[in-house]
């Protein structure tokens, strides 16, 4: 099989030919069909997460085809579409996993991080910590849903029942989020970065009521905001659009330092709350629930082999919705 390899930070992934895996006890081995390029990766592949396993195969978006099944894998058959997402093992165990917070888990494994991931043709996966796909979507659209689409809809459960809700940061989760919002009655005010007008045209086009830049404030207070961007900045420029009672959520798993701000800004029983990884919970809900709104989704798709283009558009911006990689064949082998 071949895969793009991150063999240390701060270098280009490189194609290379791997031995397929063998699934183990519970494991399935998947022949992948699309995986979805996550800002993750990048903070990854950029040193910012500094724990990864080395050579790595990035990549927890994972979309793929059962080819093989472990001792004891009973929840799946050879064939049936399944996705992989972020969290890929969690002990059980620990007072975190005990109580319904196993994306805390002390022990967690994550996809594309701690395990190799979905930038190849194959990989393997523990069966309890995949899903069953929507078919209404097709590989492609499918991907994104599975960490764009599912963090993005915890942090959205996070950031409360609040009516007006700010999104900073327009791509891949922001795309999905501002339909499950509007569909939930919600209206939505975008932040891009200033100046954007491709990311706040395609946000309106997504049913924001307004859009313009994060140095701009809103036309009016918001209930919520949520910050997908990882730019620290935006922490105390969300506090100051939210009303009182309001909570920021930072939905991304890095962010550059957050500036210090005046007291009077949190002052009002306003909230800063983090998002972290996901719970098989959360993903169940969701995937139950996009196919209802319908959440459309917007994908630009890449060759394996063109997952650095892709991860360089990625961080250039140059995206509207998100990056997915695709098999050459697009088929099941
Ligand atoms: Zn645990
Ligand atoms: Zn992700």
């Amino acid at each position: 099989m071949q895969a793009m390899v991150l063999e240390a930070p701060h270098r280009p992934l490189r194609l290379t030919a791997m031995a397929v895996p063998t699934p183990g006890p519970g494991q399935v081995l998947l022949r992948i069909a699309a995986c979805g390029v996550c800002r993750t990766d990048l903070h990854v592949i950029d040193g910012e997460l500094t724990q990864p396993k080395l050579p790595l195969v990035p990549g927890h978006e994972i979309v793929g085809r059962i080819a093989a099944l472990g001792q004891g894998v009973t929840r799946f058959r050879l064939g049936d579409r399944i996705g992989v997402p972020w969290l890929g093992w969690s002990c059980g165990a620990c007072r975190f996993c005990q109580s319904g917070r196993e994306n805390l888990c002390d022990q967690a494994r994550f996809t594309g991080y701690q395990i190799d991931g979905g930038y190849g043709d194959y990989t393997v996966a523990d069966q309890r910590f995949c899903f069953t796909l929507p078919d209404a979507y097709s590989d492609l659209e499918a991907a994104p849903l599975l960490c764009a689409g599912l963090i993005g809809y915890r942090a959205l459960r996070m950031a409360g029942e609040g009516e007006r809700l700010g999104l900073y940061g327009f791509g891949a989760a922001a795309h999905i989020i501002a339909q499950v919002a509007r569909w939930q009655g919600r209206r939505i005010f975008a932040f891009t970065s200033p100046g954007d007008a491709e990311a706040q045209d395609f946000a309106r086009s997504l049913g924001a009521v307004w859009a313009g830049g994060s140095d701009q404030p809103p036309p009016e207070p918001l209930d919520a905001a949520i910050i997908f961007a990882p730019v620290g900045p935006l922490v105390p420029a969300a506090l100051r659009a939210v009303e009182r009672g309001g909570t920021v959520v930072c939905a991304g798993i890095h962010m550059s330092p957050i500036p210090s701000f005046p007291y009077d800004i949190l002052w009002g029983e306003r909230v800063v709350r983090s998002v972290a990884n996901l719970t098989r919970r959360d993903g169940e809900e969701f995937l139950a629930l996009a196919p209802k709104v319908p959440v459309r989704i917007a994908a630009v798709p890449y060759r394996l082999d063109q997952a650095n283009a892709a991860l360089d558009d990625l961080r250039a911006g140059r995206l509207q919705g998100a990056a997915v990689l695709v098999a050459d064949d697009g088929k099941p082998a």
